[in-house]
């Protein structure tokens, strides 16, 4: 079971106004599956350390994120707000492709030269999942 303060691996799996919520799919540091409730919430003051109102700006469904859990009741609370939090995989929408990362919290196609900003944890792209 998850608590307060773990790291886990989730996947995007919905953008709301207010909030993005996940699947969790690990705990850091355990390869046993996560036992119990998987079903997280981001709200969107807990995704970045700056002012966010466009959660789509900060992560889209399907991102692959490393996020520490903030709540458990109701339901999962999880936050990406560290410098090591955030999306470490994404797949651009167009292609299917692998982003790569370029600048600070940006991602890019080479395929369809185009960017898109994002949350993303220090070593994007530098993950073995
Ligand atoms: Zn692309």
């Amino acid at each position: 079971m998850l608590k307060e303060g773990d790291v886990v691996y989730a996947i995007v799996a919905d953008i709301r106004k207010t909030m993005a919520t996940a699947d969790v799919v690990a705990k850091e540091g355990t390869e046993r599956q996560v036992g119990g409730e998987t079903y997280a919430t981001i709200h969107v003051s807990k995704i970045s350390p700056g002012y966010t109102e466009d959660v789509s700006k900060e992560l889209r469904k399907g991102d692959f994120i490393r996020a520490r859990v903030i709540g458990i009741k109701p339901s999962l609370q999880l936050t990406t707000k560290e410098e090591h939090l955030g999306v470490i995989r994404s797949l651009c929408s167009r292609c299917k492709g692998e982003f790569v990362k370029k600048g600070e919290n940006k991602l890019y196609c080479e395929e369809c030269k185009y960017s898109m900003p994002r949350k993303l944890a220090d070593d994007y792209g530098d993950v073995q999942i």
